[in-house]
């Protein structure tokens, strides 16, 4: 039997590579896959990434590697009949020598070979607005360069993500005959209870868009948190979005949404000081400014006017997604300490809080940068 290290070189040489592996090295700080560089000798020297897909939560990857095949190909199309003003790279999907876009093991193993970003770095935090803006550009390109795919092009990986009503419903479903709620009950689940109570009649206001029609099914990223975009490292211009096991229809506002709650929440989403949370408004701004250029050709209206109301709402949803999560045991987000999934509810139901305090100045900043 091989040991592990043997069994990854011998997935490596698996795929469509051009070269001798000399050396493969566990690579980033994902919590979804386990990913690998695999560094190559020779002439056509070019490392690559090599993961295994987490299929407890990609219950199909095959349709997850479709759907990279398709967003890769079109955006390498596109850049090809219009070059960016600015450098932008694209991770390519490496086939495997029998041409497929995954490898199966044939025991419940899924691996994908993608090419290496080379000279570039990531971040877990913002705290520059430089950085915000080049974030927002980056997101903004992302779906630029996507507009013009069919949504219908894609599989929907992930049925029900995001679709705050049935989060709702797995937590009212949680609620019944629940442990941890008899007795005399912490003040921090009261607090959470009260917070979703508040939030009864509002969580279906992109649900109810969307299937009215205000808003259109585009194609969206799923995880556009700030360490899945890429600085180049000489310049610190953002160069690439990677991640994209989640890219499927949705709402580009869940992106939006999703982007600027992990991006402007100063004290980051793991914190447990979770009553000093903040949304800091100038890094929103940098981020919109970034953002808004690259898309504004394709926004409507009624896009501007659901901005705001989706970025308390992606808030709040994930709070009410670690809360529900606790009520059940812990079963979906992995936890440091027995209480870790309750603070990271309250650090969310704050967070969605304080931007809700702050609606009217994001909402001129959207007015004002649209011009
Ligand atoms: P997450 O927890 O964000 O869902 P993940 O487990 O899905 O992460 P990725 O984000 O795809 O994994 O990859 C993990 C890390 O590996 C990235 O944050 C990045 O640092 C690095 N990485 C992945 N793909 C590339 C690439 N094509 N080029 C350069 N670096 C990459
Ligand atoms: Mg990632
Ligand atoms: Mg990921």
């Amino acid at each position: 039997t091989l040991n592990i290290e043997e069994k990854v070189f011998a997935i490596a040489d698996q795929f469509d590579h051009q070269g001798k592996i000399v050396q493969i090295k566990p690579f980033g700080n994902g919590n979804i896959n386990d990913t690998f560089l695999v560094d190559l000798d020779g002439q056509t020297q070019t490392s690559f990434i090599l993961q295994r897909i987490n299929h407890q939560v990609f219950k199909n990857p095959a349709a997850v590697m479709g759907n990279m095949v398709r967003v890769t190909t079109h955006i390498k199309q596109k850049l090809q009949r219009q070059p960016l003003e600015r450098p932008w790279l694209m991770p390519e999907v490496i086939l495997t020598k029998n041409n497929q876009d995954h490898w199966d093991s044939g025991t419940g193993e899924f691996w994908r070979a993608i090419s290496f970003i080379a000279g570039s770095e990531s971040f877990d935090i913002l705290t520059d607005p430089a950085q915000a803006k080049e974030v927002g550009t980056a997101l903004g390109i992302f779906h630029q360069l996507l507009s013009d795919l069919s949504p219908s092009q894609l599989v929907d990986t992930l049925p029900g993500f995001h679709h705050t009503p049935i989060y709702l419903q797995q937590y009212q479903r949680a609620l019944a005959q629940n442990p941890k709620l008899t007795g005399s009950l912490g003040p921090e689940i009261n607090h959470c209870q009260r917070v979703i109570k508040t939030w009864l009649d509002q969580c279906g206001v992109l649900e109810t868009a969307k299937a009215q029609g205000q808003l259109p099914l585009r194609l969206m990223h799923g995880d556009p948190k700030v360490n899945n975009i890429l600085f180049d490292r000489q310049s610190g211009k953002a160069v690439s979005v990677i991640d994209l096991d989640t890219t499927k229809p949705g709402l580009i506002h869940y992106d939006l949404g999703d982007c600027l709650r992990s991006g402007c929440n100063l004290l980051g989403e793991e914190t447990e000081n979770w009553s000093a949370v903040e949304f800091d408004l100038d890094l929103c701004r940098a981020i919109l400014e970034g953002y808004l250029p690259q898309c504004q050709h394709f926004l409507t209206a009624a896009d501007y006017d659901y901005l705001c109301p989706a970025i308390v709402l992606i808030s709040f949803e994930l709070g009410l997604r670690f809360f529900t999560d606790y009520l059940n045991g812990d079963r979906y987000f992995k936890v440091k300490y027995p209480e870790h999934n309750l603070i990271r509810a309250l650090v969310q139901f704050q967070l969605a809080s304080h931007i809700q305090s702050q609606e009217d100045a994001i909402r001129r900043m959207i007015e004002d940068i649209r011009g």
